[in-house]
This record gives C-alpha cells, structure tokens and sequence, in this order.
C-alpha cells in the first residue's frame, strides 16, 4: 500500500523528487505548500513550466537559451565580436556575465568530454564551434571550462580541434587565469575571483 493518502497525492510528489536535490520530504513540503495556494495561482506556475518548455529554445548561434533565434547576447551590437567564451552549460553564461566584465560572445558546449559517462566530442556543440571560426570574425577562443580532468580533456581536444581546423586566420586560444580553484565549477566560483580570471586570462599551452 502506498504511504500517501491520495495517488495524486503520491504523483506530484514524485514530479518534485525527481528534480535534482529534491528528497520526497521537500517534495512532499513543496506539494503541500502548493495544496495551499489558490487554483489560479497553481495553474501560473504549472503553465510557466509547460511555456518554458515549449518556447524556449537553444540560440542558433552560441546554443545559449533564449526565446528568440538569436539570444540577446548573439544580437547585441555593443559585444566584441572578436571573442568568443566556450563555456559547458548556461549557468556559465550566467555566471560570467554576472561579473560584469566580459564583453565578448559565447559558444555552450553542452556538456564536457566525460569517456566515464559516455560524452564523447560528437555529443557536444564541437563542430558548430570550429563552424563558427570560418564563418565569423572570431580572433580569441577564451577556454572557461571546470579545471577538473575532464575539462583539461575538453580543453585540449578543441585547441587541437582549432589548430587543425584548416582556417585562414587561426584565432589565439586562452584559457582562465587560475585564480578559479582547482576543481570548482564555475558556478560556484565567486564573481570577483571569476571576473579577474577572465580579465587576467592566460595564453592556452599544452
Ligand atoms: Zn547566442
């Protein structure tokens, strides 16, 4: 028999436990605190999820999300076009953008080369990143991937990726200074260490 008086009780909880970090405790909290609020005000945080899966989408360009085609970065006009920030995920993006002291573009891989989990180079935006070095007027590649094993890996894969790419102008590829503690992600870095490690990046060696 089931430990929840209502089967629909049971089933919202197991929607919030399968987010990560979310026990069926919290779970459970967070159902009943919903139980709390009007119909109305549920049915606005049920159709923000439902619109943000349907619109949203992955900019065209740096595969950062964005509701548009282009996300507002790609679009701008006042970013240097020049540099391009590779970074694993969105909440890099984020996160850098929160110091405040980067003006360039980014490209999001989507992940890091992991053999552990099976994420391999064709699993990651890898080929539309050297795509974009013919296409665009790309002259620095900023490497900000986690300092862990498998960012190294990934670090050195797309420098070998870019070197061999065939392009007329090979762009200058850097990495973070490291300032940004082995190990962490950039997500947990604070934003004045992060910042300084962009502003004082080092030239990329092998
Ligand atoms: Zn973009």
């Amino acid at each position: 028999m089931s430990d929840y008086p209502s089967i629909l009780l049971e089933n919202a909880v197991e929607q919030f436990a399968s987010l990560p970090g979310i026990g069926r405790k919290t779970a459970l909290r967070h159902v009943l605190r919903m139980l709390r609020l009007s119909e109305q005000e549920v049915e606005v945080f049920a159709n923000s999820l439902v619109k943000l899966r349907k619109e949203v989408h992955y900019c065209r360009q740096c595969h950062n999300i964005t509701d548009q085609e282009l996300c507002p970065i790609c679009q701008s006009t006042r970013r240097d076009r020049r540099l391009v920030c590779v970074v694993e995920n969105v909440q890099d993006v984020m996160s850098i953008e929160n110091t405040g002291q980067y003006n360039g573009l980014y490209h999001v891989l989507g992940g890091i080369i992991s053999p552990m989990d099976g994420i391999g180079p064709a699993d990651l935006e890898v080929d539309s990143l050297i795509e974009r070095l013919g296409r665009e007027p790309i002259e620095e590649i900023i490497l900000a991937l986690p300092t862990t094993m498998e960012g190294d890996t990934t670090n050195f894969y797309l420098y070998r990726r870019i070197q061999n790419a065939g392009l007329d102008n090979t762009p200058k590829v850097s990495q973070l200074a490291r300032g940004v503690a082995i190990g962490n992600e950039l997500e947990y870095t604070d934003e004045i260490t992060l910042g300084r490690s962009i502003v004082n990046r080092i030239d990329f060696k092998i």
